[in-house]
């Protein structure tokens, strides 16, 4: 499903998840458990996985980290939970990677930050020795820059190089394009070492989203990596999930990013799958992937007055929620169902027409009666108090229907 042309030409095998664009975009998050945890981790893990998040990340920063992961890996497997795990690497990845082969083996990728492994300077040695461990575990890696540990050698030279331009460019100018160059680089750095081009995944995170536009524009244009989109210290709540959605839905929109992961801070004590439904939402709303029925409702205006509408709103959306269990077993497909609940003649039997079911409510003014539509097709008229379950059970006799194996 999904129009835009993605533009990726290499295709990455994750532990059985393909990341590149013949393939669904995949949706990633980042457990924020003491990884040295194994309990805790692997509980976590197995929410984000069950919440849809199909490779989970952890940080692997120090030896009680690496040498938990192969136990995180079994407590997943023992619940039934299969999720390629992704270990994170800084500083020490090279060391850890050869010291604890069995969490080396037990990881699906290995994410490598060339800003902090010292690419080009003497410790380049670092950098190779986390491809190696790479090739002989035979696993494909992330190179991930993040503008917040860019590498500064790499910073600087292209700062003098763009002193001695005779028009020099402005300074956020050069950090997009050093954030370019050192994903580039590295790439190119990890092939020459022996890693072949279809294990290498590239990001390069920053905050802001017009950066990250640039950047991942930049990108796009010169490799065909595929690429892992995320905004980097997105924040909390409201403002971290706009401004995610506003940075990767350009990019998406153009064909950019093979696999997402949004950043949220949680609040304390928060649920960490929310970063999970985001992603999941970013994509069905952009129509790239369907993983639930959606429902359309109408924001509400004076034109309705009553709270009726808003009630119905929520009570279809908990309704189908809980039916999806059994009907995601009984009706294949059934993720693409589109269900509209709207409050006046103004908006209603439009949108409800063009939604697969759909409800006009009346507004303040109009008859208490609320015409129903169903493939497009006006399907009967409802009043009176039991609206609600009169409208759910059309909509199961739909659903029956139009998704049953006949
Ligand atoms: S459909 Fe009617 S009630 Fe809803 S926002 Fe539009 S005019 Fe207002």
């Amino acid at each position: 499903m999904g129009s835009y042309v993605r533009r990726s030409t290499t295709v990455v095998d994750v532990g059985g998840v393909k990341i590149g664009s013949p393939f669904p975009i995949v949706v990633q998050s980042m457990t924020n458990t003491d990884t040295a945890d194994v309990d805790a981790t692997v509980r976590q893990a197995a929410e984000l996985a069950r919440a849809g998040s199909e490779l989970v990340r952890v940080t692997v920063n120090n030896e009680e980290a690496a040498a938990a992961v192969p136990r995180i890996a079994e407590g997943l497997e023992k619940l039934g939970v299969r999720v390629p795990l992704v270990g994170d690497f800084h500083y020490n990845g090279h060391i850890l990677l050869r010291r604890y082969p069995q969490c080396a083996k037990a990881l699906a990728k290995y994410r490598i930050n060339p800003g902090n492994v010292n690419i080009g300077r003497r410790s380049d040695e670092n950098f190779r020795a986390i491809i190696e461990a790479a090739l002989e575990h035979g696993k494909p890696v992330r190179i991930g820059a993040n503008w917040g540990s860019l590498d500064q050698t790499l910073l600087a030279r292209l700062m003098d190089e763009n002193a001695r331009r005779p028009e020099p460019r402005d300074a956020r100018e050069v950090m997009r394009e050093a954030m370019v160059a050192s994903v580039l680089e590295s790439a190119e750095a990890a092939e020459r070492y022996g890693l072949p081009h279809d294990r290498i995944v590239l990001s390069a995170k920053v905050s802001a989203p017009r950066d990250l536009i640039a950047i991942y524009r930049e990108l796009a244009a010169r490799c065909d990596y595929p690429l892992h989109l995320g905004l980097t210290e997105a924040g909390l709540g409201v403002k971290a999930v706009v401004a995610s959605t506003a940075a990767m839905a350009v990019l998406l929109a153009e064909g950019i990013g093979d696999t997402i992961r949004v950043s949220l801070t949680p609040s304390p004590g928060g649920d960490r799958t929310e970063e999970v439904r985001v992603c999941r939402q970013i994509l069905q709303s952009l129509e790239l992937r369907s993983f639930v029925p959606q429902v359309a409702a109408c924001p509400g205006c004076g034109r309705t007055s009553s709270t009726r509408f808003q009630e119905m709103a929520a009570e279809v959306e908990q309704y189908i929620a809980q039916r999806m269990p059994e009907w995601r077993l009984k009706y294949p497909g059934i993720e693409n169902l589109k269900v509209a609940v709207m409050g006046c003649v103004v908006n209603g039997p439009g949108e409800s027409r063009h939604a697969d079911v759909g409800i006009s409510l009346p507004g303040n003014t109009e008859e208490p009666r609320a015409p129903v539509f169903a493939g497009g097709r006006h399907v009967k008229t409802l009043e009176g108090p039991d609206m609600t379950r009169d409208f759910l059970r059309i909509l199961e006799d739909y659903v029956a229907a139009r998704f049953g194996v006949r």
